[in-house]
């Protein structure tokens, strides 16, 4: 198991897939144990993690280490990753690009405008930013078969 996800590294430290790998410093294709079937997902690499390659390092790399000895558990022990291996840039938000022909419009989801209230004046400019591009940007009609089925994805297939 450890000489798979020694693989699996080597395949995202070479991963091009999306537009990620670009901006930042190195991959983060996560660290420590299979053997005890326990996994930590985190969303994102951020500053700190880009730096060092590592996940969870930093101020909540700390928490989470002493979360884990509270509860008897060491980090070396578990695997810890993020779903997104290359840090998103510090501003995703409310830049439109195309992919295939769609466009893609990142806003932040409204419940960390909840979370953290000084955001909502981004979000609200977001969605401003969004309903310009609306009134200029034709919106590609779906086939009727496709409407139920799709979930939206940012990153495409
Ligand atoms: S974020 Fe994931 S899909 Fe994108 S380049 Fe990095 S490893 Fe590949």
């Amino acid at each position: 198991m450890q000489d798979d996800l020694r693989m699996l590294a080597d395949e995202i430290r070479a991963c091009t897939a999306c537009p990620l790998h670009r901006s930042a410093r190195q991959a983060v294709p996560g660290e420590g144990s299979a053997e005890s079937g326990i996994f930590f997902l985190g969303e994102a690499p951020g500053y700190n993690e880009d730096l060092q390659g590592r996940p969870f390092v930093g101020a909540a790399g700390q928490l989470l280490d002493e979360l884990l000895s509270d509860i008897g558990l060491d980090r070396s022990k578990v695997f810890i990753t993020n779903v997104v291996r290359h840090r998103p840039p510090e501003r995703i938000h409310g830049r439109p690009r195309k992919v295939d022909g769609l466009v893609i419009f990142p806003v932040y989801h409204p419940a960390a405008a909840l979370h953290q209230p000084a955001l909502r004046g981004a979000l609200a400019g977001d969605f401003a930013a969004l309903a310009l591009l609306l009134a200029t940007e034709p919106v590609p009609q779906q086939k009727a078969e496709q409407k139920t089925a799709d979930q939206m994805t940012l990153f495409g297939n």
